[in-house]
C-alpha cells in the first residue's frame, strides 16, 4: 500500500479509541466535565450497560450557544491556553479531546444552557457529524446523551466486557467520585432504577457504604486531613484485620483526579508491611492535594496517570499518614512489664547491630559480650553523610528502657532510640529550620528574668548577644554583669529562662572554639543539647510518641547534631538469623 495521510474521520476514530476505551470511560469523562463546570448535582443514567445509552446531566456552568459546536471539536478546550498552563492545571480536563472522541464513536444529543444566557442549545451528532442544531428552552447546565456507543467500531464492540462488568465499574466510579467530592450530589441509574445516590451533604457515609458495603464501611479508619511539605493527605484505610486478595481497592485521588499510581500503591503497602499476612492487600481511598506545579497530569490520554516532581516527599507523606492512622487505631496491647534478668546475656556478643554514625560507618561485630554495641567515635557535624540522611520509617513505640532509650518497631525491625540524642536532633532541626527562614518563633516571658553572670561569662555572652537574639532569645544588657531576658526560642519548650540562658553561657564557656568561629548552627546545637531531655528521665508514653514522631520528621534522624547515633536498628533479618530461623 502506498503511503497516504489518513482521512480526518479515521484519525478521530483512532484517537477516540485512546480516550474512550469502554462505556465506563464515557461516564468518567462526562462526570469530569460536569465537575469542572462546577456542578452541584450530577445525574448519570445508563441503559444496556452503557452501550444503548449514557446520559449525564449537570447543573454546572453550561456552554455558550456560540461555542457548543466548538466543544465537540478535537483539541478544543476552555481549560488551557498555552503549554505553560499545563503546570498549573486545577481542572480535571485540559486536553480538549473527550467530547470529540465520544462523539466520534457514538450518536450524541447534547442540550446545554450557559448560566449567563436565556435559552439553551440542542445539538445532534452522528459519528462526529453534526446532524441538527436548534435553540431550546432548558435549565442552566448540560445534558449529554451518548447513544449506540461504538456502533461504528465493530472491533471494539466485540471486545467489550459484559453489561454486569460495566455496571460494576460505573458504580465503583460514581462511589469514588462521591467520596472525593462530598459536596456534590450524585445519582446513578441503571435501566431506570436508581442504584446509588450521594446527597452532597458533605458526609462520607453514603459514599463509603456504596463503595465498600456496610461491614467494611464501618470498619474503615479515617485519616483526617494532614499536611506535610505542602502535601495534604486525607482518606480512609482498612484496619489490618480486614484484607483482600488483590490490590484493586487502592484508590488515589490527586488534586481531585482519580489516578492509578504504582508508587503510591507501594507507599501504602509499605505502611501496612508486617501488619497484613503475605499476599493480602488493604482497602484504601486516599485523597492528596499537592501544588499543581508538583504534578504532571499530562502523561496519559485518559489522564489516569500522573507524574510527581518530588515523588519521595509524596510517598513519605502517604506512608506516614497511613501508618499513623493504623498505629493510632491499633495500639499496642498494654502488658505487664517483663522482668529483665540482670547481667550480660550469653551469646549477645554475636549480635551484629546496625549503628548509624555521622560518617555513615556501620559497626559490624562489636565483640565483647558485656558491651555488644560499640559506638563509633563522635564526629561533629558530619550529618551530610548519606546513611545519616536516610529518613526513618514510621515507628510504633513500644516503650522505654532503662530511662534512657525508647524502643520502637518499624516495618524493617526493631529500633532502639537514645532519647537524649534523639531529642537533640529534633530540637536542632526545628531550630535550624526556623533560623533559616529567619522566622524563629520566640516565647515572651510573662515576667522578664534578670540573670546575673560572672564577669568572664558576661563578656562571652555580650559577644554572642546578636547571634542569640537572632535565634529567638531576647537578651539585653542590664548593668555590668547582669542581663535581662524577655524571651526565649519557642522550640526550647517550657524551660526556665534563667536556666536556658545560663546553659548557653555554660556552653559558651565550655567550648572556646565556639567563640572563634561563632557559627550559628554550633550555638544552636549547643543550646539544643542543653535543652533536650536527659538519660534518666522517665518519659510518658505520649512523650515517647512525640519524640519518635519528631524524629521521623527530621531530615537527618539517625544522628544527633554532634554526629553521634540517635538509634540502633536491629533488622528483621538480623533477628531471624539470631534466632536460627534463617
Ligand atoms: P476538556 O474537558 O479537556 O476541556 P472536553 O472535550 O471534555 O475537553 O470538553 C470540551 C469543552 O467543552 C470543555 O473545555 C468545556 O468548556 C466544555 N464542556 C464540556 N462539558 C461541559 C459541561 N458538562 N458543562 C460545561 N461545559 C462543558
Ligand atoms: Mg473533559
Amino acid at each position: 500500500m502506498a503511503i497516504a495521510v489518513l482521512a480526518e474521520a479515521v484519525i478521530s476514530q483512532i484517537a477516540a479509541g485512546e480516550v474512550v476505551e469502554r462505556p465506563t470511560s464515557v461516564v468518567k469523562e462526562l462526570l469530569e466535565n460536569a465537575l469542572d463546570a462546577g456542578a452541584h448535582s450530577i445525574r448519570v443514567e445508563v441503559e444496556g450497560g452503557g452501550r444503548s445509552l449514557i446520559r449525564v446531566s449537570d447543573d454546572g456552568a453550561g456552554i455558550c450557544a456560540a461555542e457548543v459546536e466548538l466543544a465537540f471539536a478535537r483539541h478544543a478546550t476552555s481549560k488551557l491556553r498555552n503549554a505553560a498552563d499545563l503546570s498549573q492545571i486545577m481542572s480535571l480536563g485540559f486536553r480538549g479531546e473527550a467530547l470529540a472522541a465520544i462523539a466520534a464513536v457514538s450518536r450524541v444529543r447534547a442540550i446545554t444552557r450557559a448560566r449567563t444566557e436565556a435559552t439553551g442549545t440542542q445539538l445532534r451528532m452522528d459519528a462526529g457529524q453534526l446532524l441538527a442544531r436548534e435553540g431550546i428552552g432548558a435549565p442552566p447546565g448540560t445534558v449529554i446523551a451518548v447513544e449506540n456507543l461504538f456502533f461504528n467500531m465493530p472491533a471494539r464492540l466485540k471486545f467489550l466486557k459484559s453489561e454486569t462488568s460495566e455496571r460494576t465499574h460505573m458504580a465503583r466510579l460514581l462511589a469514588r467520585y462521591a467520596l472525593a467530592y462530598p459536596l456534590v450530589r450524585f445519582t446513578l441509574q441503571f435501566d431506570g432504577r436508581e442504584v446509588f445516590q450521594a446527597t452532597g451533604g458533605g458526609a462520607a457515609r453514603e459514599a463509603l457504604l456504596a463503595a465498600y458495603g456496610a461491614e467494611l464501611a464501618r470498619a474503615l479508619l479515617e485519616i483526617a486531613p494532614q499536611t506535610a511539605d505542602g502535601i495534604e493527605v486525607r482518606g480512609f484505610v482498612s484496619p489490618p484485620e480486614q484484607h483482600r486478595a488483590n490490590r484493586r481497592e487502592l484508590t488515589f485521588f490527586v488534586n481531585g483526579r482519580w489516578v492509578q499510581d504504582q508508587q503510591l500503591s507501594s507507599a501504602v503497602l509499605q505502611a501496612y508491611h508486617t501488619l497484613l499476612p503475605g499476599g493480602r492487600y488493604p482497602t484504601v481511598m486516599l485523597q492528596l492535594q499537592v501544588p499543581p506545579a508538583e504534578v504532571d497530569v499530562n502523561v496519559h490520554p485518559a489522564k489516569a496517570e500522573v507524574r510527581f516532581r518530588a515523588p519521595d516527599a509524596i510517598f513519605r507523606a502517604v506512608g506516614r499518614a497511613v501508618r499513623s492512622a493504623l498505629l493510632q487505631q491499633a495500639p499496642v496491647a498494654a502488658g505487664t512489664p517483663r522482668e529483665w534478668s540482670n547481667g550480660p546475656q550469653p551469646g549477645l556478643g554475636d549480635w551484629s547491630w546496625k549503628v548509624w554514625s555521622g560518617a555513615g560507618a556501620q559497626q559490624p561485630n562489636a565483640g565483647a559480650a558485656t558491651n555488644p554495641v560499640s559506638l563509633p567515635a563522635a564526629q561533629p557535624e558530619q550529618t551530610s553523610a548519606l546513611s545519616a540522611l536516610e529518613r526513618i520509617p514510621l515507628l510504633r513505640v513500644l516503650g522505654q528502657v532503662g530511662l534512657a532509650y525508647v524502643v520502637a518497631e518499624g516495618p524493617d525491625g526493631l529500633y532502639l532510640i537514645d532519647q537524649h540524642a534523639a531529642h537533640e536532633r529534633v530540637l536542632y532541626e526545628a531550630f535550624v529550620a526556623q533560623a533559616a527562614d529567619a522566622q524563629v518563633s520566640a516565647q515572651a516571658l510573662l515576667q522578664p528574668a534578670t540573670v546575673e553572670v560572672p564577669p568572664a561569662a558576661a563578656s562571652l555572652l555580650r559577644q554572642q548577644l546578636s547571634t542569640l537574639n537572632a535565634l529567638g532569645f531576647d537578651i539585653s544588657e542590664f548593668g555590668a554583669s547582669a542581663f535581662l531576658v524577655r524571651a526565649i526560642p519557642t522550640v526550647l519548650g517550657p524551660v526556665d529562662a534563667t536556666r536556658a540562658v545560663s546553659s548557653v553561657i555554660d556552653e559558651l564557656e565550655e567550648d572556646e572554639s565556639l567563640l572563634a568561629q561563632a557559627g550559628e548552627r554550633r550555638i544552636i546545637a549547643r543550646v539544643c543539647k542543653r535543652a533536650s531531655v536527659k538519660a534518666g528521665q522517665a518519659l510518658s508514653p505520649a512523650e515517647q510518641q512525640q519524640l519518635v514522631r519528631g524524629l521521623e520528621a527530621c531530615s537527618a534522624p539517625r544522628t544527633c547534631p554532634h554526629g553521634r547515633p540517635t538509634m540502633i536498628h536491629l533488622s528483621v533479618s538480623v533477628l531471624e538469623r539470631q534466632f536460627g530461623r534463617k
